[in-house]
């Protein structure tokens, strides 16, 4: 898809021919301009030859049809977009670069390093493939999260501008409080998100209750410790009075220990409050690193609601086509 002459060749045109084009493209989802009725033959034949509406990407459904993950093509970058369905809810899940540099050792996307920076048109093209996917089963997309391949916060200016657009009622009209941005805890993102008096959520990939262990996973944590992090997280609910979510993905043996629960419930309580809750992420095994048992986590999840702490798990997504957690390589198959 590339819309980049659109406004060259609208520039002559009536003010009510331009929103009927972008009605067309982002309200009413076509896939192709002789779906759109209203335009003149002529304009839709030129916009046909300058304007490709087709986005390249190859799609893999789960077993259970809870989960689609499209491969996406960039000019020759491939980055992942995961749309996941539970009721009436379809969640997409968007990459925010193509690869990424953050190293996260269980991660297989930390693997590829970081091909570039998606521009917000790429970010947004990911969502609109799904609502294309959707409009044949007359349903919408009804959340965004910010948690494919890369860091949202180390592309800030492109991820906002999409944040916005879809947000904005001429287009997609999602929520912003049904879109959520997380980071691994780029402190100055997440101070400069406290100021953009947006109702988007934060999310904090933590996954460790000390230091040591958070580096051993996460390298960032050598830059922006614990403890940093967590107060610039307190100032943003201080600024915006939202609830952050934690983010704690359960690896086995390593982060899922009782002693790891009992510091991850006094640490966040101590520095964030009540204004938080746990998502705890059942992982994907990859090379190296292998998921918390169903009881293991249950007896996590015991000890931080014991102590007050408010903890969600939600549906693992995906396992079977490597559209879970962790599991985005930008590839076109799913070996
Ligand atoms: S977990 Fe997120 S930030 Fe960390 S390497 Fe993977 S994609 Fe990057």
């Amino acid at each position: 898809m590339n819309l980049s002459k659109l406004k060259d060749i609208l520039k002559d045109q009536p003010k009510f021919r331009h929103k009927q084009v972008y009605d067309a493209v982002y309200r009413q989802f076509i896939s192709s301009w002789q779906e759109a009725g209203n335009i003149p033959k002529e304009l839709r034949g030129i916009l046909w030859e300058n304007c490709p509406l087709k986005i390249e990407a190859d799609i893999f459904k789960s077993k259970d049809k809870k989960t689609v993950k499209a491969v996406v093509c960039f000019d020759d970058n491939f980055v992942e977009s995961v749309l996941m369905r539970y009721g009436n809810q379809n969640s997409v899940c968007v990459s925010t670069q193509a690869g990424c540099n953050m190293g996260c050792n269980f991660c297989a996307t930390g693997k590829l390093g970081c091909k570039r920076n998606l521009l917000y048109t790429e970010i947004v093209q990911q969502v609109l493939l799904f609502e294309r996917y959707l409009k044949d089963k007359n349903q919408k997309v009804t959340n965004v999260v910010f948690m494919g391949m890369g860091e949202p916060m180390l592309n800030y200016n492109e991820v906002v501008k999409a944040v916005h657009f879809l947000n904005d009622k001429d287009f997609f009209n999602i929520g912003a409080r049904k879109m959520s941005i997380s980071t691994v805890g780029i402190i100055d993102g997440i101070k400069k998100l406290s100021k953009e008096y947006m109702q988007v959520n934060l999310a904090i990939s933590l996954n460790a209750a000390s230091d040591k262990l958070r580096s051993s996973l996460m390298p960032v944590n050598k830059r922006f410790g614990i403890d940093k992090l967590l107060n610039v997280v307190a100032d943003y609910i201080f600024y915006t009075g939202r609830e952050v979510m934690v983010e704690y993905i359960m690896l086995r043996g390593i982060n899922d220990s009782v002693s790891q629960a009992y510091k991850l419930a006094d640490l966040l309580k101590e520095k964030l409050g009540k204004h938080l809750k746990v998502n705890l992420i059942e992982f994907n095994s990859t090379k190296g690193y292998k998921g918390s048992t169903p009881q293991q986590i249950n007896k996590f999840r015991a000890i931080l609601e014991r102590k007050g702490v408010k903890v969600i798990q939600r549906y693992k997504f995906g396992q079977d086509i490597k559209a879970a957690c962790g599991q985005l390589v930008g590839k076109k198959t799913i070996k």
